[in-house]
């Protein structure tokens, strides 16, 4: 038995699957919505909210629309993320552009569409007014709190961290821009990622609303928004308990009440760039047993890879693993789960108890739904899958299609081989 839930039962994903053939990621709109919807109204208790989701978690316009249209914007950390974002209908300032190592066009494009800049450093304002001819209006500023916050596993610790400006140089950078006629502010921090505690964030937000005081006393400088990035965890493990959003909401509400309002600073917007939370248990890896194979252990292999999901090789990450049909049989086997790229850590799970699976078997790797296709790679020329839509009223459509020889050619000129002499 699992705890995890999938919304097709085993006649609905075979008919998919022969459909759309395996693998393939599937995303399920009704789920994603209400969480949506959850997330807004827990925090809608301050005066304006905001969550900038992450594009790199799930970068397909159809997901990004269906956020769009529950009140998200977009968190993003390149020109295409960019374009994606606005694609979907994300513009202006719904639109994050939290980079870091960002070179000059990326800074020139977001400034023209009126994107939020958040810099990543203090020599980022002189690199910025160069590209620019003049500051935005608008800046906002990635801090880093260094030793005065703990690191989690995924991120490590802030001042090993190569994100964000130190406490010295956070006030510098606020001086110099208000100086230079920057008329509108926002703090920013991200220090954790999959954190499943809490008090983590509500940490986090009392070290940034203590800041955005400290700023305002300081300097003179009035922050109108405070983004707490992204890291809240999901429970991707069995026994895990997911991040109660409206106890976080409260907690960070009474911080609010305690440090923002006495300072002044009322009113002001608190903001999210989550993407794990939003859309990660909610999308599905599916994939066919292709092979077993029995020597020192027993082995399943399936036609998805690494190069489809690379959390589990490239962490250890815990993804649960379901066979389609099989949801109440005892888990009496225990199994490597491999895909066939030629590295050992080409597998979705290790040593699992599974129940007996047979080649042609239905695998559901769960809580897929973000950095999961996003992070997929071509090495060994492994052909990323495709991403499916589960409607809200039950229809299945393809998001993406999957990735075919011809994609994996297209950056090579083979027209020019034949004059390419050797
Ligand atoms: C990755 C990232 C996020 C999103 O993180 P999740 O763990 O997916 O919520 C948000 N902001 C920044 C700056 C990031 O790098």
């Amino acid at each position: 038995m699992t705890e995890k839930t999938f919304p097709l039962n085993h006649e609905q994903l075979e008919a998919a699957a022969r459909r759309f053939g395996t693998p393939f990621y599937i995303y399920d709109e009704r789920a994603i919505r209400e969480n949506m919807r959850r997330f807004t109204k827990a925090f809608g208790i301050f005066p304006s909210f905001k969550e900038y989701f992450a594009v790199k978690a799930c970068p397909n316009p159809y997901i990004l629309k269906i956020l769009a249209s529950e009140g998200a914007g977009a968190d993003c950390s390149s020109l295409p993320e960019l374009i994606l974002a606005e694609k979907a209908g994300m513009s202006g300032e719904n639109v994050m552009f939290t980079s870091n190592e960002t070179p000059e066009k990326e800074y020139i494009y977001a400034n023209l569409k009126g994107n939020v800049i958040n810099l990543d450093d203090i020599s980022h304002i002189a690199y910025l007014e160069k590209a620019l001819g003049a500051l935005p209006e608008l800046l906002c500023f990635r801090y880093n709190p260094g030793p005065l916050k703990e690191g989690n596993a995924l991120i490590g610790k802030p001042e090993e961290a190569k994100y964000g400006l130190t406490r010295e140089q956070i006030f510098e950078a606020y001086r110099v821009c208000k100086n230079k006629g920057v008329k509108r502010f926002g703090l920013h921090t991200m220090v954790a990622s999959n954190e499943l505690n809490p008090d983590y964030f509500v940490e986090t937000a009392e070290l940034l609303f203590t800041l955005a005081a400290e700023l305002k006393r300081k300097e003179g400088v009035r922050i109108e928004f405070v983004d707490l990035g992204g890291g809240i965890g999901i429970p991707y493990r069995p026994g895990q308990k997911a991040v109660d959003y409206e106890y976080v909401a409260q907690r960070i509400r009474a911080a609010y009440d305690e440090i923002i309002v006495p300072a002044g600073l009322d009113p002001l917007a608190v903001a999210w760039e989550c993407g794990r939370p939003i859309t990660g248990p909610y999308g599905w890896l599916v994939t066919r047993a292709l092979h077993e194979k029995h020597i020192y252990r027993d082995y399943v292999g399936v036609d998805a890879s690494m190069a489809d999901l690379m959390r589990p090789g490239m962490y250890g990450a815990y993804h649960e693993v379901t066979v389609s049909g099989k949801e109440n049989a005892a888990r009496d086997r225990v199994y490597d789960v491999v895909g066939s790229l030629c590295e050992n850590c080409d597998k979705f799970a290790v040593q699992r108890e599974l129940p007996e699976i047979v080649p042609g078997d239905l695998l559901i790797i769960h809580d897929a739904g973000a950095h999961g296709r996003a992070m997929g790679f071509n090495y060994n020329a492994k052909l990323r899958c495709g991403e499916l839509l589960l409607r809200t009223d039950g229809s299945i459509v393809q998001i993406r299609r999957n990735e075919t020889v011809d994609d994996y050619f297209a950056t090579l000129d083979f027209a020019g081989l034949g004059a390419f002499t050797v």
